[in-house]
């Protein structure tokens, strides 16, 4: 819990909003600055900055849940698709410092852009990071 987190204060029912599942570990509530009708929020109510910090059994968790929000997202707004977003840190757009995972439904032909995927690498270009990473794991 921290006390200046605006999820940890909704988590607390110090703010209201619109709560969609609720369990023990995880929390899923509406985003009220929507990129799609159904955008949702998924997190673990242990406050915890980025994907680096919850422990596997919590992530797990809260993993699962992504998976009963996106379906029922879909059913609920007739979408044709949806995304799962999760940024962290700053420089990838994390603004509210709680590991949370947007839920997202698309529809065929909606404006909205991921930019993934605008360029073709080189093949020694992902040689060379395919050896760097796994280096790391
Ligand atoms: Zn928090």
């Amino acid at each position: 819990m921290s006390d200046d987190c605006i999820f940890c204060k909704i988590i607390g029912k110090k703010i209201p909003s619109k709560i969609l599942y609720e369990d023990e570990q995880v929390i899923s509530f509406l985003d009220v600055y929507p990129s799609a009708k159904g955008h949702a929020l998924v997190l673990p109510k242990n406050h915890y900055q980025t994907l680096l910090d919850i422990p596997d059994a919590e992530l797990k968790e809260v993993v699962r849940i992504v998976q009963k929000i996106g379906a029922a997202a879909m059913k609920a707004t007739k979408a044709d698709g949806f995304n799962v977003v999760q940024n962290n840190m700053e420089a990838a757009g994390q603004v509210i410092h709680h590991l949370h995972f947007h839920v997202i439904p698309r529809f065929v032909n909606d404006s909205l852009k991921m930019h993934l995927g605008s360029r073709k690498a080189e093949e020694e270009e992902l040689c060379e990071w395919e050896k760097r990473i796994k280096g790391h794991l």
